[in-house]
Parts: C-alpha cells; structure tokens; sequence
C-alpha cells in the first residue's frame, strides 16, 4: 500500500511537470537554437570520409525536468567501439525510470538505449576483425547491455551479466575506461551515457553490442530489436527456455511485454495468455500472438490464468511491469515447477513476496532476467524479424521528431503509447 502510494505521488508529480513538456523548444532554442542545421558545422576529415564537428543529444538534467537538445563535440570512438550514425531510437520505460528519479544514474547524461543506424568511424585501434565485420557504411542495429567482450561472464558467453557493462555504463554512465564520450560543444562539460546515449544525432557503442542490419529491415522498426526484443528474447530463451507447447502468461503488455508474446509464439508456446489493464493494448495483444487475454482492472488474473490451464497455472509467467502487487501474481500464475521470470524494473529498493513454502514444497522457480546476449542473440533476432517470424512493423505502433523527444517520454509516461514508439533522428 505505501509503496503505491509513493508511486502514485511520483506519478502525480512527473504529470505535474509533464505540462510543461511543451515548454521544450522553447528553453531550448534560447540556450541551443534547434534551427541550427548539421550541415552548418565545420567538418573534419576522417577515415576518409568527412563527419561534422558537432552534434545534437537530447539531454537528462535532473528528475523530473524535461529533456533538452544540446549541442555537443562530435564523439570519438576509442578501440573496439564504433561511431554511429544513429538513424533510430526507441522509446523505453528503462529511460523514463531514470528521467523520473526511479532509477538513480549519473546526470547530466544523454538517454536512448535502443537505435539503428549507420557505422561512420572505427576506433583507431580496433581489430581488423572488427572493421571487416562491421564495416564503415554498414546498417547496424545496437543491443542495450553492450558486452565488453573479456570479463569473466563474456568470456564464458553470458553477455547479459557482463561485469564491465554493469560496473562502468549502470554504475558510472560511461563505457569501459571509465570516461565518457560526450562533451557538450559550449563548456566542454561531460555529459553521461545511459547505455550508448543514442537519442542524439551519433553514438559511440562497444562493437560488441552491435550487428549488421540487412538492407531488407527497416531503420525505424529495427531500432526495437535492440532492447524490447531483446529483452524478450532473453526472457524466454534464457530465462524461460520456452519449449514447444508450453503455456506462457505475460502480465502488462506494452514494448517489452508484446514482444514476449510473439517470441512465444515464434518458440512454439500452445496457450499465450496476455494480462494488462488497458482493453486496447489487449485487442492488439491478440496480433502478437495472445491466445488469451485477461483485463486484470476487471477480473482476478491468477484465478483466470488458472482456470484457462485446467486448474494448474502456466508453465511460464512473465512480469514486465516491475511492479511489487504484479511481482506476486507472476508468482502465483505458473504451475508447481514453474518459471515465474521477471524482466520489469521497479523503482529502486522495491521488494517483491513470495510463498515460501509453495516455493519450496512446489519448486517454483524465480528468475530474473535484464536481456539477452548480444554476441549471440541480437543475429538470431535479426533473422527473426528477416524472416517475418518476428513482425516488427506489428510492434511499432508510433514515431516521433527528434525534436519530439520530451513528448514522446511524456505520452509513454501517461500510458498512451501502444506497443513501442520510435524517435526518428535523422
Ligand atoms: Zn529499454
Ligand atoms: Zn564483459
């Protein structure tokens, strides 16, 4: 009850100051005038080719003050990390906790964690091997945990865990020697990268967070794969280990949850039982592959997931609202011997229950899972969406400006978006 009620308060207060939302450009174009053009910046030679000298990021000051654009230097790739030239960049609740004070991070700092876009630069001294996978030219798509390549977890192929990623990215805001790659073009000051930093014009991202796109993929829906799908994906290959026929409930269906239904789907899940509160995002529920679908503001969810399984419960139930009353139900969905997987991040500090002894005398599983393996998984997603298995274009209901940044988090925040939108950079 408290912690609801702490929520709600947050909740009250970020609409509060969402209204002035629509004072974005306006405080932007006195500190930054958004008419200057890309073009207009002075270049400089490289690698051949010519990048401009500056660039525009969206910029997270502090909680609860809305997004600015700002113009910084160009970013500089050092070894084994590419510049990108970011074409697309999705909209995320991960980014919205930070920009609401829910998840605590290194501020200022520029947000997007899920883009598409275009390979510009190599780091001086990256490996061949990395300039002949990734060429400059190269339509790529970028994965949110973006693995070092060397810990002990990477080495062992577990990039989801990998303790550079965590160490210096979640706990610094910067990439693995513990600097930044972001200077804002008047102060020279530092700015923070939540992930790769990527609603901004470019990005420099470790090579190994990164795939080729093929030219068949589209740069706007693409930009999913790099985070909801990803997250997905993760859930149920690791996580879960879906098997054909297996019953699988996903509880709150929107960007990540939706993609977990159709990875379901796409791994042979029989009964697919979608859960949310929004009849809406549960008629389109139906599209991604939901077999069943629960409007949980209207009847007990854990009572309906049981009576739709013949009185066992699921043999997976997904959590991807991050949320402590959702954290139980997950728990209370799936059958004895059951995964009840939880990929929804709360506010920091929150606590879930569990029965322990059902737990116990039942060997209810309950795992957490933050994403895939980039290395590994992001490829095998793009073939996913390559071959249609996977739709994209089902998943991306919306777009956005880049000029449009703050309302995009704004209508996300107010629960407006279905499915997943997608900023547009360039
Ligand atoms: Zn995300
Ligand atoms: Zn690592």
């Amino acid at each position: 009850m408290a912690s609801a009620m702490v929520r709600r308060s947050i909740i009250t207060h970020y609409s509060k100051f969402a209204s002035s939302w629509s004072l974005l450009s306006r405080h932007s174009s006195i500190h930054n005038p958004l008419s200057a053009s890309v073009s207009s910046f002075h270049s400089q030679p490289v690698g051949g080719g010519e990048l401009p000298s500056y660039m525009r990021g969206a910029v997270f000051w502090e909680p609860n003050k809305p997004l600015t654009i700002e113009e910084f230097h160009m970013p500089r790739p050092k070894a084994g990390e590419v510049l990108i030239k970011t074409k697309s960049c999705g909209v995320c609740h991960s980014d919205l906790h930070v920009m609401k004070g829910e998840i605590p991070f290194s501020s200022p700092c520029v947000v997007g964690h899920e883009i598409t876009g275009e390979v510009v630069e190599h780091g001086p001294l990256s490996d061949s091997k990395v300039k002949e996978r990734l060429p400059v030219g190269s339509r790529v798509v970028g994965a949110f945990i973006m693995p070092c390549g060397n810990c002990s977890y990477c080495s062992k192929g577990h990039d989801d865990l990998c303790e550079a990623f965590f160490a210096y990215n979640r706990a610094k805001g910067t990439l693995y020697d513990g600097e930044t790659r972001l200077f804002l073009r008047n102060s020279g000051k530092p700015v923070f990268m939540y992930s790769m930093g990527g609603l901004a014009e470019y990005c420099v991202v470790p090579a190994n967070g990164v795939s080729a796109l093929p030219n068949s993929l589209p740069y706007t829906e693409s930009a999913i794969l790099g985070c909801a799908v990803f997250t997905a994906y993760g859930a149920m290959a690791h996580a879960a280990q879906v098997r054909p026929g297996d019953s699988v409930a996903v509880i709150g269906t929107g960007g990540v949850g939706s993609s977990c239904l159709q990875i379901a789907r796409a791994f042979g899940a029989s009964d697919i039982i979608a859960v949310d509160v929004q009849d809406e995002k549960l008629q389109k529920a139906k599209t991604f592959g939901a077999t069943h679908t629960i409007n949980s503001a209207k009847e007990d969810p854990i009572e309906k997931i049981i009576e739709i399984t013949g009185g066992k419960g699921v043999d997976v139930a997904v959590e991807a609202l991050g949320k402590p009353q959702t954290f139980a139900q997950c728990t209370q969905s799936v059958k004895d011997g059951g995964k009840a997987v939880m990929i929804g991040l709360a506010q920091a500090g929150s606590l879930g229950e569990v029965d322990i002894n059902r737990l116990v005398r039942r060997k209810i599983q309950v795992i957490g899972s933050y994403g895939g393996r980039a290395r590994q998984d992001l490829p095998k997603l793009i073939r996913l969406a390559e071959t249609g298995i996977f739709n994209l274009g089902h998943a991306v209901s919306r777009t956005y400006t880049f000029e449009e940044s703050g309302k995009a988090f704004k209508d996300l925040n107010e629960g407006k978006i279905v499915g997943r939108a997608v900023i547009q950079i360039i």
